[in-house]
């Protein structure tokens, strides 16, 4: 499998390692990882990092009782036995194709969620995740469906789940993890192969910027 080309920034990756981050962003990373192995590295390595800042706090002062227990057992030349090594979060692929981590978010494959028509070409699936103004939800772009010119008031992430798109910056394909902030305005396309589905969290609504179509757009739901 090709690796993706576009990853979360370090500081997401931090707060995904450490447990911050919230649910539905967690939920785009722990899917980007299934594929991703340079990500899945350097949350291995964070963790690693963040137990050994744990081990490395003042220990609380040991008692008396215990503190005797435990020289007993050194005269007796027992070794403690070591710490069971923490398993590595390595999500599987399920068998639908889904990546596990959004599978257990989901009661059918894809093909048979209820997509819901949101614009031109356009179809969502509404995951319930988040308090409003944050969303997460699947999109699925019909083959060459352009999404109206926009930016972001907020952040935005997409996770490329099948075929791809590209705006003027690149081309986004399985794997994929794209975040953008208000410094981007764009207007992605779906491939013209396959279309696109992706995984979708923003916790603002869009900003349409295109002219007449911010004015027929302002009347979608985003
Ligand atoms: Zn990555």
């Amino acid at each position: 499998m090709i690796e993706p080309k576009y990853h979360p920034g370090e500081e997401i990756l931090l707060d995904y390692a450490d447990g911050s981050l919230a649910e539905p962003a967690a939920l785009v990373v722990a899917t980007h990882l299934t594929f991703c192995p340079w990500c899945r590295r350097q949350v291995a390595e964070l963790e690693a990092i963040g137990g050994a800042l744990l081990e490395d706090e003042a220990p609380e002062p040991l008692s008396p009782e215990c503190l005797s227990a435990m020289m007993a057992r050194l005269d007796q030349g027992s070794c403690p036995e070591p710490e069971a090594a923490r398993p590595l979060r390595l999500p599987s692929i399920d068998l639908l194709g889904v990546p596990q981590p959004l599978r257990s978010y989901l009661d059918a494959p894809l093909s048979a969620l209820d997509w819901r028509p949101v614009a031109r070409g356009m179809e969502e699936v509404d995951l319930g995740l988040g308090r409003a103004p944050v969303r997460a939800r699947l999109l699925r772009l019909r083959a060459g469906a352009v999404v109206p010119r926009h930016t972001h008031c907020g952040l935005e992430m997409n996770l490329v789940l099948a075929g791809g798109y590209h705006d003027q910056r690149g081309s986004y394909r399985l794997g994929d993890l794209v975040v953008d902030d208000d410094s981007v305005d764009h207007r992605p396309v779906a491939e013209r192969g396959n279309g696109c589905v992706c995984l979708n969290v923003t916790d603002a609504p869009l900003q349409m910027t295109g002219g007449i179509r911010r004015f027929i757009t302002q009347r979608l739901r985003w």
